[in-house]
């Protein structure tokens, strides 16, 4: 089933961000990589950055799981694969059978394959009956698929890579490309003629390179986005023609604006920022056709995640600057398949193939999967799932290529909900993480380099990530573990899992983009069909929507039409408003997470190499030197950090790159790296009501010195 493969030069993608970098990769037989930049990858013409260049020194089997594990007593102990799966699909059953599809969960990562994603999507939803499928890319995204689907009826993101370097003017907006992005960084360093601004709480090192940066209040994005709009309006800079060919609700969006006062000098007051720097932004947008505005975590981590998304969107579809060369709203991906995870359904939320939980949906699905039990309506999301684990409702969760230990905001209350589940079984590469320790059953998963798939990269180009070694050890790729173990639940569905190959699972995913196609926008739209059968090995980078005989697609919108069923793009009126938590006598500091250049998520594979971890050694608590002197916090020295929910201890950086009343403090580290440094521990789960999505950009916090005894 996995013929050993072993070609000198490798064509594929880095694992990291949603860039989706094409790597070259050279492999001797002890396994030795050498990575560089693919010069014919259109994501990035040869160049990798820092992470993408470090890949050979994170591919050796160091730490790797290589065999399943079954927990025995305090520790594990071996166990064959038959073992492992029969035990997991055994519970899955009997925790069905006695409480119901709804108390068994998947929660997955935009770290897996779209192949992965799609066998447990179908898994969960056509043959158990549950969508209690969430992904961690709901911590990184979710926020601007809904603003998607609201404004533009359907999940679809309009802009290219290339329409960074048409635009005049590129806005980033709570994006810190120069760390998260390097590479789509890189591509527009150097353009002279192009002004660029800022819109970020913290001086990051792109506010450090941007002609304008506003150092805005942490989350006043939706009041400075709704000024521009009511900016737009009053100085009559609309785009009337588009706005009345191809847009609905502009009254309702005027009359919402005119509730606030939108004055500059109001906006400028309630963002925290001068009323010069704000005109000169505003000015700016109004003049500048070839726009493009790109938003990312610092945007979407939010519980107005969806509302700033949409503010954002609103400016670009009153002035017209959508669907044209440089001109569009922009949401970059953090995750090298967050969007193929999107695409296939790998949201609690979504059905399958951008379908939602409509009748019509739902009974498609059911037919192209000749599926015994189609999940009825949507299913958990991330901090919704574990609550109900840690509730006893769900009795059992499958976590796939993810440590939520380190990653979920409030991850004491992950802990709590780990230790009472019946059963967690936790497949990975790492044999340490936080959350492989919590597992009953460990299972050995290929990594990067040793499985063969496709991932979708932010500008929704899909490119194949190629096995270039032999499996190590026992380990097996992720949808073929997904099979097995449906195979094992039911064998009335063995052959809806009888895939052999991951082409297998990717023309299954490619039919029901295409079955019966009168759904949504994105099945109108060809979906994958012009990804044959024979295509899948030889695939080069290819965007879609791509109809068979057609080209694939290039930026979106060009024709003004957009996937709701009137054709026309939603107005809908963003509500700015506080954060869900406000800060109090005893956390009077707003505390943001984010994270540093060279690593990255919990550093299972970055911490691996040297040179990565020498730009950021150790999490550092970035703190303003007002608040630093009042406190007695010296820079270099340990600083404690208490929220409502838990503590930790870092040395601080006294630094005027956060603002007065604000902290930093990096997410990377786990109990293994910095056990007194994590930071997520201390993150309210508070979520935005739509997306679900976590607001890691503010949590009220105290901060102290603290002197080691
Ligand atoms: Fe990899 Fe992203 Fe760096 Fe490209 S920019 S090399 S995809 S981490």
């Amino acid at each position: 089933m996995f013929d050993p493969v072993m070609p000198v030069t490798t064509k594929t993608t880095c694992p990291y961000c949603g860039v989706g970098c094409g790597v070259k990769a050279e492999l001797s037989p002890d396994r030795r990589l050498k990575v560089k930049g693919d010069i014919t990858h259109p994501a990035n013409h040869g160049r990798l950055c820092s992470k993408g260049t470090a890949l050979g020194a994170t591919f050796g089997l160091e730490g790797r799981i290589l065999e399943p594990k079954m927990r025995n007593g305090d520790g594990f102990r071996s166990a064959t694969w038959d073992e492992a799966l029969d035990a997991v699909a055994q519970k899955f059953n009997a925790v069905i059978d006695e409480h119901g599809p709804d108390a068994v969960a998947f929660y997955v990562s935009g770290q897996l394959l779209t192949e992965d994603y799609y066998a447990v999507n179908k898994l969960a939803k056509g043959y158990i009956g549950t969508a209690n499928v969430d992904t961690n890319s709901r911590l990184c995204m979710s926020s601007a698929v809904a603003a998607h689907k609201q404004a533009f009826g359907a999940d679809l993101v309009p802009a290219i890579y290339d329409d960074l370097t048409e635009a005049d003017l590129l806005i980033f907006s709570g994006h810190n490309a120069a760390w998260t992005h390097p590479v789509l960084y890189r591509r527009i360093e150097t353009l002279q003629d192009q002004i660029r601004v800022c819109i970020d709480p913290r001086r990051t090192d792109t506010a450090k390179n941007a002609d304008l940066h506003l150092m805005i209040k942490p989350q006043t994005d939706v009041r400075l986005w709704n000024g521009l709009c009511a900016h737009l309006i009053a100085r009559d800079a609309l785009d009337h023609d588009f706005v009345d060919r191809h847009t609905s609700g502009f009254s309702r969006l005027m009359a919402a604006l005119s509730a606030d006062d939108q004055s500059v000098e109001a906006v400028a007051e309630d963002c925290g920022i001068a009323v010069a720097d704000l005109k000169r932004f505003y000015d700016l947008f109004l003049h500048t056709e070839k726009t493009v505005s790109l938003f990312s975590q610092g945007s979407n981590q939010s519980t107005q995640g969806v509302h700033k998304g949409l503010a954002l969107i609103n400016a670009h579809l009153l002035s017209g600057k959508i669907g044209k060369p440089g001109a569009a709203p922009f949401s970059i991906t953090g995750q090298p398949n967050a969007m193929g995870g999107r695409e296939v359904g790998g949201l609690a939320n979504m059905l399958a193939a951008h379908m939602d939980f409509d009748d019509a949906s739902k009974a498609r699905v059911q037919r192209y999967w000749d599926s015994p039990a189609i999940a009825p309506k949507p299913g958990l999301k991330a901090v919704d799932m574990f609550e109900a684990v840690r509730s006893g409702k769900i009795k059992a969760i499958w976590i796939m290529a993810t440590n939520p230990m380190v990653s979920m905001p409030d991850t004491n209350r992950i802990r709590e909900a780990l230790e009472i589940c019946e059963m967690v079984v936790v497949s990975d590469v790492i044999a340490r993480t936080d959350t492989m320790e919590m597992a009953h059953i460990q299972l050995p998963a290929a990594a990067w380099g040793e499985k063969d798939g496709t991932v979708t990269n932010s500008e929704r180009m899909i490119s194949r990530q190629r096995r270039m070694t032999t499996l190590p050890g026992d380990v097996r790729p992720d949808w073929a573990i997904i099979a097995d173990v449906a195979r094992r639940m039911n064998s009335a569905w063995d052959k809806a899992f009888s895939w052999r190959t991951p082409n297998d699972v990717f023309q299954d995913y490619v039919g029901l983009t295409t079955f019966e196609n009168n759904g949504s926008r994105f099945l109108d739209l060809g979906g994958f069909a012009g990804l044959d059968n024979a295509g899948f090995d030889s695939l080069t980078p290819t965007r879609w929507p791509y109809a068979k005989g057609k080209q694939p697609a290039g930026r979106l919108f060009g024709d003004g039409r957009f996937a709701t069923p009137d054709g026309r793009a939603r107005l809908i009126p963003p509500v700015a408003k506080a954060p869900a938590n406000l800060p109090t006598e005893d956390f009077p500091f707003s505390l943001n997470s984010a994270r540093v250049r060279d690593h990255w998520h919990t550093m299972t594979r970055t911490a691996l190499a040297p040179e990565l971890n020498r730009h950021t050694s150790e999490p550092v608590l970035d703190i303003h030197p007002k608040d630093a002197r009042r406190l007695g916090i010296a820079d270099g020295r340990l600083a404690r950090v208490t929220t409502p929910y838990g503590e930790a201890i870092a040395k601080a950086r006294v630094t005027d790159d956060v603002r007065e009343g604000n902290l930093h403090l990096p997410m990377h580290w786990t109990k293994q790296f910095a056990p007194f440094g994590r930071s997520n521990q201390l993150i309210n789960p508070a979520v935005d009501p739509t997306s679900g999505q976590p607001e890691f950009k503010h949590t009220p916090a105290q901060v102290e010195a603290f002197h080691e005894t």
